[in-house]
């Protein structure tokens, strides 16, 4: 939508807009108002090149784009109509809920074994444990490649699908030679491009899922899809979107609760939006709260850091992770909002 200056364009004005673009397959629409007249660009008008050259006429005010940047993401994306089975859930038709230690601790295999069992008993359909952690400090721990066969263990016991997070590219060979089901992509990696362009080729055609957590710095929630569409048009549209808490944090909590973005990344998006209340609210006694309230947001799921004895975990474990018992009563919760919010869903269920 071209928006001239002054009231409208002169017709010299519009003949010479009209020439730029048709160069690039697109036509003018003049929408003719009382006070001033608009110009919709008809046709595909993400060109960049076209908006610039656009842009760059001293007559033009601004030009306000109707189709979204992101064509892959987009709400009205032919990828709307995809299924994606996570964990036996048809992602999306009953909520999700992922649970396990931030940390799997490569000393103590059982703990993360009964961990594993409790969250199955509780209701998870899968697995979390950090294998390689993103640690602020270099003298902290930082992972460990054998945490990765106490995982994979940990799924040929219970049957849960499993989900770790990836760094680097090394670490994304190994988890895939692994069929590891989820890759996490963490805050700290959000917006690291090439890593979510190599993660979408390397799975592309495949059943992995890819969590893309948000960027800890509060951004436009089109930066959060803009970085998705990074993985999805490199091949995988298997992706979770996962809102986590952003920077400047409020004060009390870890960072600043952000599950309120999903509703609108459900105005602009077709993809799935998987809550992390854990890493958002960093108390294990604020983690409940924060989970239900994200699924009267609208979520579709939550990841939850879940520890059998939080007091003996690493990592995160101790301050965060809530109990097994504590995650069985808030998945029936969670279930029970879920419900509640379809009611208030732009697109009432047919079921
Ligand atoms: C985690 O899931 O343990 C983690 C490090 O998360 P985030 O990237 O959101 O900080
Ligand atoms: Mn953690």
């Amino acid at each position: 939508m071209i928006i001239p200056r002054a009231s409208r364009l002169t017709p010299e004005q519009l003949l010479e807009v009209e020439k730029i673009v048709s160069e690039f397959g697109c036509r003018i629409q003049t929408i003719v108002g009382a006070e001033r007249s608009i110009y919709a660009i008809l046709g595909d008008e993400r060109h960049e090149t076209m908006i610039n050259r656009i842009l760059g006429l001293d007559y033009v005010a601004r030009v306000d784009a109707i189709d979204s940047p992101y064509k892959l993401m987009d709400i009205k994306s032919t990828l709307a109509d995809g299924k994606l089975r996570l964990g036996g859930v048809e992602v999306g038709a009953e909520p999700l809920f992922i649970a396990g230690p931030c940390t799997i601790d490569p000393k103590n295999p059982n703990l993360f074994y009964e961990t594993a069992e409790a969250v199955k008993e509780a209701g998870g359909h899968v697995l979390r444990g950090g294998v390689w952690k993103p640690r602020t400090m270099p003298y902290s721990y930082q992972g460990d490649n054998a945490a990765l066969d106490i995982l994979l263990e940990a799924r040929a016991r219970t049957g849960l699908a499993i989900n770790t997070e990836v760094m680097e590219p090394e670490h994304l060979s190994i988890v895939l030679d692994a069929g590891v089901d989820v890759v996490q992509v963490g805050a700290r990696n959000a917006l690291n491009y090439p890593l979510l362009r190599h993660i979408g080729s390397r799975t592309a055609g495949s059943n992995t899922t890819v969590l893309l957590k948000r960027g800890r710095p509060m951004a436009p929630v089109d930066e959060f899809l803009a970085a998705a569409e990074y993985v999805v048009s490199a091949g995988n549209p298997n992706v979770l979107l996962c809102p986590r808490g952003t920077l400047p944090s409020m004060d009390g909590y870890r960072n600043h609760p952000d599950e309120s973005i999903t509703q609108l990344l459900k105005e602009k998006t077709w993809a799935a939006v998987i809550v992390d209340p854990s890493h958002s609210v960093g108390r294990a006694a604020f983690v409940p709260g924060a989970a239900l309230a994200a699924m009267a947001y609208g979520a579709d799921g939550i990841v939850v850091e879940t520890h059998i004895d939080p007091k003996c975990g690493i990592g995160d474990d101790p301050k965060q992770s809530i109990t097994p018992a504590t995650l069985k009563s808030l998945i029936a919760d969670a279930r029970e909002i879920w419900k509640l919010r379809r009611k208030y869903s732009p697109t009432p269920p047919s079921s």
